[in-house]
């Protein structure tokens, strides 16, 4: 099959532009932080998310049902679970157990695992 001189100019302009867009891509990955890092961001848990439901998640501790939710024990929240991620003293941070979303400091969820 015969390439035409005019496809094989296309051909190679594309195929410079792929490769200024991958090495574009990268360096900007450098330079910009994963927004999932970014707490403050990201937006809040709702309660009534059904993932929030699923782990009886509450915007505050001191709301939990201990009757309902055996494993809370006094003292314990967010703030003080392994799966807490972001910056300390931020009032919303992400969570490992609800990616894509920041949880209360002060809230706490059935999946609270204690700091090690
Ligand atoms: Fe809070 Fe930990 Fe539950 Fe995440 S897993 S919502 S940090 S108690």
């Amino acid at each position: 099959m015969a390439v035409s001189k005019k496809s094989g100019i296309l051909f190679f302009m594309n195929r410079r532009l792929l490769m200024t867009s991958i090495v574009l891509g990268a360096s900007g990955a450098a330079f910009f932080p994963s927004r999932r890092a970014v707490g403050a961001d990201l937006p809040h848990l709702d309660v009534k998310d059904p993932a929030a439901v699923a782990q009886g998640y509450a915007e505050d501790a001191a709301l939990v049902d201990q009757k309902k939710y055996p494993k809370f024990v006094k003292g314990s929240s967010c703030d003080n679970c392994l799966l807490l991620q972001g910056k300390e003293g931020e009032s919303y941070r992400p969570c490992d157990l609800f990616p894509g979303k920041s949880v209360s400091a002060k809230g706490w969820c059935n999946g609270w695992s204690a700091e090690i």
